[in-house]
């Protein structure tokens, strides 16, 4: 859409308005499209052309091999297919945030229910004399390459005034292009993004070799010339003759339109790690967002496409309702000479670099190492499932101490070391006493979970277990036993008259510690229902329970980390809490463990969260099915796993198929993207051991087994749980590898 049509909508309101026309903004787009096919949304563009990619602007489009169609995100009508009113040469002024309006320069305004900024970042401009002479310039966007490259034609000599990755990637294109070209970089080091001498003196030699010149620690003082560019002087007296000058000395978030209006800005737009601004309804993403990352546990800007890319996804699902804090670890792609590599991670603080392979030869890597723990990775030609590898290895932040020879041998493969056990606890009331029994069996043999990840009943378990590494039983026995309802009077064999004093019992009495029937509390005010109820029982018990069985602050401090599950009531969507990242709290694991209607929500941070299971698990409503429910819909999420994963097989065959057959150095090229590591990963091979309540073992315990929290029931549950583990553990011995460092252990172990 053009100015004149974007004018003629003054005035216009729209459920979602995205200020800014670059990949974070459309990456929100078909988000909130594909999630909310009815909402109305528009894009504030300004620009005057179809959003594009920016990362060519350095390399193929500069030189020519890639034109301005294959720059662009999407084509015209892919707007208009979806329904996103893209106005162009739309250039934000204002917010008035208590109108819910954005004022466009033009002088029209559009109204907004929720409101993302992706407005990016512009160039510094160069602060010397002679900075604005004919052929200085700086390469932002589209028309500065146009620019840039119409200039280019007929120079001999370019000088690029900083050398981050801009300014190397056009140093490298303007050398394609024919011209002499002398890099200078106030820094000691080139690419000081990376932290990284060797990086810096192995694309020394980089330049060198294919005829750039490269200056570091020095600083253009003036540019000279009449009114064209003739030549340049650096801080150590030294001329440089240049008819072509290419500024590029970083970027500065594009907030300052926003100043004044109360949403809260320093150093980009400021927002948490949701992605939301200091006024509920406006988020930002991309290079303008300064977030906070729970990841590293700092505030940070990101000026990566992938960054962009991803933070407008979750901006969008955010805007909506979500709220998902942003913990991805972004890759950073590009292109110097025809040696594609990227860069993910946080070099900042790394104590150690581990150099595998040798420059710029394929495959060739450099891991930024902080006390044995992957804090970013350099790579070039490195397989998709090797940068997965490394990503996860950041995310989690592995402790890599046995692995250090390893790491450092020539052809070893991140993704082959030794990986991590993961015991998955999933859900099912008194099944729960399962788990316990099975956790006892494993602890006795000295498996130890790198990871807990668990929902509903296992949250409580799994809490135990991570507060608790390596010593859990005796608490785990401890928390069961008081959970058990004691001293029924039916005898168990006769199984009628048993399972109805257990119905009675629960209506009565609900089960001590974790659950007291809601008429107890309301039965002064009520005789029966009370419309106000969400839920039969209450469930304060259990918070007290679990305040004295889980210790909270060895939880915090723990190397067992502890994943769970919940999900949140408004919106229905899946929110893991990480007791890397989150202060883990009894309301956290009553939030993945209240399943409704028998538990009421539980509320976390302001949001109300039910069990993580009824997401992934829907259980059939035929009362002949009900026996057979638990273990299959609490199973189920493993079998999809499976089923998922061979459909992705045949995917990536195909795709590597088509890759295979494009020329090497573009192959090389679309390998390095993040969307090709993404998509192409196998990740680590997985062992998954499942210790399951099998059918036929089912006789000892009642038909309302999630329910049956009878010391008699608990008891023989945690027997057969025993008995499941070590037959699993009997089967897998070699697998398991029993007996060594939690790290070291392969495979998963699921309930
Ligand atoms: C030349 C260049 C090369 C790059 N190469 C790579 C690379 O190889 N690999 C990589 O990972 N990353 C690369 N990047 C970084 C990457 O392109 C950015 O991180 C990404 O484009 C950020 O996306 P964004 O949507 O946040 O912002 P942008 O892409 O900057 O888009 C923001 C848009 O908002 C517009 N805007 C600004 N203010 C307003 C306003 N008030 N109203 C309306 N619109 C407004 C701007 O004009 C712009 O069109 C490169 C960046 C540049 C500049």
């Amino acid at each position: 859409m053009n100015r004149a049509q974007g004018q003629g909508m003054r005035e216009q309101r729209f459920d979602y308005v995205l200020v800014g026309g670059g990949i974070a903004s459309v990456s929100a787009a078909r988000s909130l499209r594909h999630e909310e096919p009815g909402a109305s949304i528009a894009i504030l563009c300004g620009e005057p052309v179809l959003p594009y990619r920016r990362p060519p602007l350095t390399k193929g489009f500069l030189t020519g091999k890639v034109g301005a169609a294959r720059a662009t995100i999407h084509p015209a009508d892919f707007y208009e297919k979806q329904s996103i009113a893209l106005l162009l040469h739309a250039r934000a002024a204002a917010v008035d945030r208590a109108a819910h309006r954005v004022q466009l320069a033009d002088g029209s305004a559009v109204g907004y229910g929720k409101l993302l900024i992706a407005t990016g970042a512009s160039p510094h401009m160069l602060k010397v004399p002679g900075a604005t002479l004919a052929g200085v310039q700086c390469l932002h966007d589209i028309g500065d390459a146009v620019a840039l490259r119409a200039d280019a034609v007929g120079k001999r000599r370019a000088l690029v005034i900083g050398a981050g990755f801009v300014g190397v990637e056009a140093a490298a294109a303007l050398r394609e292009l024919g011209l002499e070209v002398t890099l200078v970089e106030r820094g000691e080091q080139m690419l000081p993004q990376l932290h990284s001498a060797l990086l810096s003196a192995h694309f020394r030699k980089l330049c060198a070799k294919h005829g750039v010149e490269v200056l570091t620690g020095l600083t253009v003082e003036r540019l000279t010339g009449h009114d064209t560019l003739t030549g340049a002087v650096l801080s150590d007296g030294r001329a440089l003759a240049c008819e072509l000058g290419v500024v590029a000395t970083g970027v500065e978030p594009n907030c300052a339109w926003l100043a004044g209006n109360g949403v809260e800005l320093a150093d980009g737009v400021l927002v948490d790690e949701c992605l939301q601004s200091s006024d509920p309804d406006i988020y930002a993403a991309g290079d303008v967002a300064n977030f906070h990352d729970p990841m590293l546990g700092a505030r940070r800007r990101v000026e990566h496409w992938d960054n962009a890319v991803r933070q407008g996804r979750l901006a969008a699902r955010n805007m909506r309702g979500a709220r998902m804090p942003y913990r991805d670890v972004s890759i950073f792609y590009g292109d110097v000479f025809d040696v594609p590599y990227n860069f993910l991670g946080d070099p900042f603080n790394a104590l150690e670099v581990v150099e595998r392979g040798e420059f710029p030869q394929r495959p060739y890597s450099l891991l930024f190492m902080r006390h044995n723990v992957l804090r970013a990775m350099f790579s070039i030609g490195a397989p998709a499932d090797e940068a997965v590898a490394a990503e996860e290895m950041i995310r989690h932040r592995r402790n890599l101490a046995s692995s250090g020879a390893a790491l450092k041998q020539v052809g070893s493969r991140l993704g082959a070391l030794p990986s991590q056990t993961v015991l998955i606890l999933q859900g099912g009331g008194a099944l729960g006493a399962f788990e316990s029994g099975a956790i006892g069996a494993l602890e006795s043999h000295g498996v130890r979970p790198d990871i807990v990840s668990a929902v509903s009943i296992g949250a409580f378990n799994g809490a135990i277990v991570a507060s608790h590494p390596g010593h859990a039983v005796a608490v785990l026995n401890a928390f069961w036993h008081e959970l058990s309802i004691e001293g029924l009077a039916a005898p168990r064999s006769c199984a009628h008259l048993w399972q109805t004093e257990l119905a009675w019992h629960l209506a009565l009495f609900g089960v001590p510690n974790f659950m007291r029937p809601r008429w107890w509390m309301d039965a002064p005010r009520i005789g029966s229902f009370a419309p106000w109820w969400t839920s039969y029982y209450d469930t304060q018990p259990m918070l007290a329970l679990l305040r004295r069985y889980v210790d909270f602050d060895a939880l915090a401090a723990s190397p067992t980390r502890l994943l769970l599950g919940a999900v949140e009531v408004a919106s229905g969507e899946r929110r893991i809490f990480d007791s890397y990242v989150d202060r883990l709290t009894p309301e956290h694991l009553l939030a993945s463990g209240s399943l409704p209607p028998a538990m009421p929500w539980m509320t976390v941070e302001g949001r109300a969260y039910w069990d993580g299971g009824i997401v992934s698990n829907s259980p059939s409503n035929l009362f002949e099915v009900m026996l057979r429910r638990d273990e299959i819909v609490y199973a189920d999420r493993v079998r999809n796993d499976l089923r998922f994963e061979e459909n992705a097989n045949d995917f990536r065959d195909l795709v590597e198929r088509i890759t295979g057959q494009l020329d090497a150095a573009a192959a090389a090229r679309a390998r390095q993207s993040p969307e090709y590591i993404r998509l192409m990963c196998n990740h680590a091979p997985v062992q998954i051991h499942r210790i399951a309540l099998e059918g036929a073992t089912m006789d000892s315990v009642t038909f309302a087994r999630d329910f049956d929290f009878s010391a008699e029931s608990i008891a023989s549950l945690q027997s057969l749980g025993r008995a499941a583990a070590l037959a699993v553990l009997d089967m897998g011995e070699a697998k398991l590898r029993i007996g060594q460092t939690a790290s070291d252990y392969e495979g998963e172990v699921c309930k």
